[in-house]
């Protein structure tokens, strides 16, 4: 569902990424690793059309995203769930409404039962229906970003990115998040790119890894392949860091 081909991206003398190569599949949940400032995000951006890329292509359902008019830009956007790091939750609503906020916005012609029922249905997937009426100030870390992802999908989105989705939890709700992850695919049957620095979350969720180095994807694999016997020590540092 995406390919990208020989992407090159630099900021003045930064290249940032230089040349890369990688494809997303069908159904896939992908993990990317890298270091900080490595251009995880900046690749996530070019995908959605919030940069544009110097060189190279990257098409998103055969589609050339840095050549899309807005109209079809904003459709795009529209199959591309978004799970923000800081889970994003508008503090002064209530979690019914910071979910039929992106409904109200973009579908129209939804009737009120149409879209209490939608919004029921999701937040029992994230198993938390009796939240409906808090405020995201009554919520745990963990919580929050439950109903994060529970929003993200209110769209239907094909493809899910989760940029960092278990920052900051402990290691229990990281497995609650994990599987929630997991879910997702299972019932939803989007495919999905999996930000992360948690290893646990890595090989937990992830079909394949693929870690950015030097502007490039140098490794890629499952879990498996990739970690325990890596030989480059950049790769083998991240592992030994982790466990
Ligand atoms: P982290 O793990 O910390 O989130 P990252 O891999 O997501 O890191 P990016 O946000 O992709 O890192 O940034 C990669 C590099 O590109 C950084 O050095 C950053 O300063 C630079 N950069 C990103 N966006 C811009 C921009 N709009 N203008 C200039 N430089 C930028
Ligand atoms: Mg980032």
């Amino acid at each position: 569902v995406v390919e990208i081909r020989d992407l090159k991206k630099a900021f003045g003398d930064l290249e940032v990424l230089k040349g890369v190569d990688l494809d997303l599949f069908k159904e896939e949940n992908l993990v990317v690793l890298g270091k900080s400032g490595s251009g995880k995000s900046v690749l996530i951006k070019i995908m959605v059309g919030l940069l544009t890329q110097d060189s190279g292509s990257m098409k998103v359902f055969g589609q050339e995203v840095s050549r899309l008019k807005k109209r079809d830009l904003n459709a795009l956007r529209l199959k591309i769930g978004f799970s923000f790091q800081n889970s994003a939750l508008y503090d002064s609503m209530t979690v019914r409404e910071n979910m039929e906020f992106p409904l109200v916005r973009n579908e129209k012609n939804l009737t009120r039962a149409e879209i209490s029922r939608r919004i029921e249905e999701l937040l029992d997937s994230v198993g938390l229906p009796q939240t409906i009426n808090q405020m995201p100030s009554e919520l745990s870390g963990g919580q929050k970003k439950r109903i994060g992802v529970a929003r993200t999908l209110i769209l239907n989105p094909e493809i899910m990115l989760y940029d960092e989705p278990t920052a900051g939890l402990d290691p229990i709700t990281c497995g609650d998040i994990n599987n929630l992850i997991l879910e997702v695919r299972e019932r939803y049957k989007t495919s999905s790119i999996v930000i992360t620095h948690d290893l646990t979350c890595a090989k937990q969720t992830g079909d394949r890894m693929a870690v950015l180095l030097d502007g490039q994807f140098d490794a890629l694999g499952t879990f498996e392949e990739v970690f325990p016997n890596a030989e480059d020590d950049r790769i083998k540092s991240f592992y030994d860091y982790n466990f």
